[in-house]
């Protein structure tokens, strides 16, 4: 018996070239014709499917390592060689059933790592991410702000120097060794400071200008100390980016891995802090301020002054708009004189 040429494409296995044959199958074998006669002959027991013969250009392995890739579906059928039943992962890959399943179990996977493993990722973070990472991550933070959105200082080295250098004891009583202030132009931010992971705290020239009063100075500086000692920002950046890490790898998208650096600047921005890290941040400013010879009525007249200069729309813009409400804040500070 045999069957009528069916044109393929042949690759020998040593060389990288193709070659032109038509396969025509003999008896038990399967016979490869060139231009000038056989070329090669295959007992068809030992060839294999590589592809679904319903592929779209079916290969079949040969048994030397070459491979035949034939012209089209038909063609697999005409040659009658014995099709090697789909493997169940092809099979599901076919199945609307099966594939349905699969998008609902994805669905399930993400929801559940939102639920569990992010929140498992940032408290992980918060207690294990080495200092020497999280100091990198705050100076590309830094880098990023400077580039967007800061400014440099034109505050005078003698106004910088004093706030600089109550800023370090402060942070040595609050026992956050490296901690580091940073003075910038605000720009878009106005009157504003910022806690960024490395412990680094960024004081805006507006804010100094505005509050002018050392003891106000202070007190805001205290509440961001707080939000450090807390680690508030480290935690929400690992987590989103937990978050996204998680979802780019089941998606294999990579594009959203590359989008994580550029978030975490508006995460420091924007905002990201909950009330209850704002109330856990005062709540902890309080306490250091009495430590450092301030008190709980400095932080309020500050805010106050903050409220004031935003006029009649005190929740908008600056370093208010990320808070809870401006009263309240001020009403727990002269109640936890
Ligand atoms: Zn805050």
């Amino acid at each position: 018996m045999k069957t009528a040429p069916t044109p393929a494409t042949w690759f020998d296995g040593l060389s990288a070239e193709a070659q032109k044959v038509w396969l025509i199958l003999e008896g038990p074998d399967l016979v490869l014709q060139g231009a000038e006669g056989e070329v090669a002959r295959y007992p068809a027991a030992a060839l294999a499917w590589a592809t679904p013969t319903g592929a779209p250009r079916p290969v079949l392995a040969l048994p030397d390592g070459g491979q035949l890739v034939l012209a089209g579906t038909g063609d697999a059928a005409a040659l009658g060689i014995a099709a090697v039943p789909a493997s169940i992962v092809e099979r599901a890959g076919r199945s609307r059933v099966a594939a349905t399943g699969c998008l609902a179990g994805l669905v399930a996977m993400i929801v559940a790592a939102a639920i569990w493993l992010v929140p498992a990722f940032e408290s992980l973070a918060k207690q294990h991410l080495p200092w020497r990472v999280e100091a990198q991550l705050g100076l590309e933070v830094l880098r990023a702000l400077d580039r967007s959105t800061l400014r440099q200082t034109e505050l005078a080295e003698n106004v910088r120097r004093p706030i600089a250098r109550r800023f370090d004891a402060t942070a040595t009583v609050a026992g956050l060794r490296g901690a580091r202030l940073e003075f910038r132009g605000g720009g878009a931010l106005g009157a504003n400071a910022l806690a960024l992971p490395g412990r680094i705290v960024v004081v805006t020239d507006e804010l100094v200008r505005l509050l002018a009063d050392d003891a106000m100075i202070d007190a805001v500086i205290a509440h961001e100390l707080g939000h450090l000692h807390h680690r508030h920002i480290l935690g929400r950046i690992v987590g989103e980016s937990a978050y996204a890490m998680l979802v780019a790898a089941v998606l294999n998208d990579h594009s959203i891995v590359s989008s994580i650096a550029s978030r975490a600047p508006p995460l420091v921005v924007q905002a990201i802090h909950s009330r209850d890290d704002e109330r856990e941040s005062d709540a902890y400013a309080f306490d250091l301020l009495r430590r450092t010879g301030g008190t709980p009525e400095d932080f309020a007249r500050a805010m106050q002054a903050l409220q004031r200069a935003h006029g009649s729309a005190p929740e908008s813009g600056g370093w208010l708009s990320t808070h809870p409400p401006t009263p309240e804040r001020i009403e727990a500070a002269r109640a936890a004189k």
